[in-house]
């Protein structure tokens, strides 16, 4: 016998299938290998969740939650209305409200200059802070949300932190 084929036979007999049943009512066969003390524990710690589909399902609905919470909270605040598609315009208000509620905006908001060179980069910082909330293109939020939420710590980064 070839080595790979005595692999594969070795991976077979590792190898079972096995049926889950999910806490949401669904179930789904899956494969398990390795100890089968281990695949029991496994399997037990599945049967305790919802299936992956559900969880899905369950992740898909708590950001549409947080998205028109956020829309909700933008148009309250008076901020302009995002432009884009609908699913994008749902997903950038928010990475919007994220990039304008950190707690560097508080920061910003009741910071009071020392001297001169302070206040010349504080007053940077404020134009940013400006500039973040006349953006209304969905797309530009999207293209930076992984560091969108630093901009205004990071404005401030040479004053205060
Ligand atoms: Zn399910």
């Amino acid at each position: 016998m070839s080595d790979d084929k005595r692999a594969s036979v070795q991976k077979e007999k590792e190898m079972a299938k096995y049926t889950v049943n999910y806490s949401c009512g669904h179930s789904e066969v899956i494969q398990l290998y390795g100890k089968c003390s281990e695949r029991e524990k496994r399997i037990s710690w599945l049967e305790q969740r919802i299936c992956p589909q559900c969880f899905k399902k369950e992740k898909e609905e708590e950001k549409r939650i947080a998205n028109e919470q956020a829309a909700k909270e933008a148009k309250e605040k008076g901020l302009p209305n995002l432009i884009g598609s609908i699913k994008q315009i749902a997903w950038a208000e928010t990475i919007r409200k994220n990039a304008l509620s950190s707690s560097s905006n508080q920061v910003l908001e009741n910071y009071i200059p020392k001297d001169e060179k302070e206040k010349v980069l504080y007053e940077k910082a404020k134009e940013l802070r400006k500039y973040l909330e006349t953006e209304i293109s969905s797309k530009w939020w999207i293209d930076n949300r992984n560091t969108v939420d630093c901009y205004i710590r990071n404005s401030l980064n040479n004053i205060i932190y």
